[in-house]
């Protein structure tokens, strides 16, 4: 019935692609039809032999095949149009774009689209191409995000380490027009400079920007001490809502350059102060004066090996941090590793909280914005998670 070459699923292991889970680990194939090439499209089956839905594979990886499509609905351009319109739709309807002009366009699994990150800042998009399956349709994907969005200019960040497990080297560049090497962005109300060619990930971490502004409403006459700061985000945010002084900290100086430019962008530039530090080795040697502390470290668990490794980082960073600080002081704590849910990232911050021995309440739990939308059929498409925490 067609023309693309099959895969055969295990029995039994039908079920989470009938339930429209994307990934099919490569446990659950029985036999690839010969000749079947990494990054091509492939009619996934059963074992009767009975079509499922169309995804793309790669036998290098451990997920090696993400579905694009369930029942016989082919994939082609039309299908990552509509599903790039809905995307933009998605960003409206919750209003992400009224309130900031730099926003996640497209979100991979979120959106109907494993394997693909474009991130628009201010109408300038940055792409993430992170799988051999969209590396194939890159044209089609570059054709089809300039009709969609006509931007001003478009640049490539696949730099992902995650890549090679894809088989794939990291590639970035211009791809269309011609990216300013500084982009200024508003976001709710503020604003904030973005180096897409040399930042991390594709330039800014604009998926704590719910948090930004939880901190901007609880910062009036607070101190507030931004660890893993990056190019200070929080810190502005808590400097707008009325905080008294904010040190932003981290181990890139470029990133802490970043975070006093951005302080004084925004008339904040007083009360602001950038220290060039790891943080781990900072918490250990200050005393933590501060009302106000923002824990926002990078993905410590990278894959599943590594969660009992990076659960213990979470564990070290909040426990001296709920050790030293004030008596009434507020914690917001994050983690953005996928391979550590929420209910675990809460047990970690439990042992904290009890080996330090203070008392510790969960005033708000936050996790990544709208224009990060969560598949149902893909849990693993919520990553970021955050308690905001009260130490008495
Ligand atoms: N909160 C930021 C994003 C943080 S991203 C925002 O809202 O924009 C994580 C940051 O941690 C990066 O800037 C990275 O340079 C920094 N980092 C990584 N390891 C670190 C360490 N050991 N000590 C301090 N900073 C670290």
């Amino acid at each position: 019935m067609t023309e693309f070459n099959r895969i055969f699923l295990r029995p039994g292991k039908d079920k989470p692609v009938l339930q429209r889970h994307p990934w099919i680990f490569s446990g659950a194939i029985a036999g690839v039809e010969d000749g079947t090439a990494d990054g091509a499209i492939v009619s996934v089956c059963d074992r009767s032999g009975a079509h499922l839905g169309y995804g793309y594979f790669n036998g290098r990886s451990r997920i090696s095949v993400r579905m694009l499509s369930f029942g016989d609905r082919a994939v082609d351009g039309a299908l990552i149009r509509e599903r790039l319109l809905s995307a933009i739709e998605k960003r409206k309807r919750t209003g992400v774009t009224v309130t900031t002009n730099a926003f996640r366009a497209v979100f991979g699994e979120g959106d109907f689209l494993p394997g693909l990150i474009v991130d628009s800042y201010d109408e300038h998009l940055v792409i993430q191409i992170l799988t051999l399956g969209i590396e194939r349709m890159r044209e089609t994907v570059i054709g089809l995000l300039e009709d969609v969005y006509s931007p001003h200019s478009m640049y490539e960040r696949s730099d992902h380490a995650g890549r090679s497990i894809e088989g794939l080297a990291g590639r970035s560049g211009q791809i269309i027009g011609n990216t300013p090497e500084e982009i200024i962005i508003r976001e709710n109300g503020l604003r904030f400079i973005v180096n897409v060619r040399r930042g991390q990930k594709t330039g800014f971490f604009i998926d704590q920007r719910d948090n930004r502004s939880l901190i901007a409403r609880i910062s009036r006459g607070r101190s507030v001490l931004n660890l893993f700061s990056y190019t200070g985000g929080f810190s502005v945010a808590a400097l707008a809502g009325g905080a008294l002084e904010a040190v932003s900290v981290d181990v890139s100086a470029p990133a802490i350059q970043m975070a006093e430019r951005n302080a004084l962008l925004n008339g904040l530039g007083d009360r602001s102060r950038g220290v060039h530090a790891d943080a781990f080795e900072y918490l250990r040697g200050e005393d933590i004066p501060y009302d106000l502390i923002i824990i926002d470290p990078p993905a410590f668990a990278k894959n599943r090996e590594s969660v009992a490794a990076a659960c213990r980082g979470y564990k070290e960073l909040n426990l001296q941090t709920i050790k030293k600080c004030r008596p009434g002081a507020l914690v917001l704590t994050c983690s953005c590793s996928r391979f550590i849910d929420m209910d675990l990232f809460q047990k970690v911050v439990f042992g904290a909280a009890a080996d330090a021995g203070r008392a510790v309440s969960i005033l708000h739990t936050g996790h990544h914005p709208a224009d990060h939308p969560v598949s149902i059929f893909c849990p693993e498409t919520a990553y970021l998670k955050s308690l905001l925490l009260q130490v008495d």
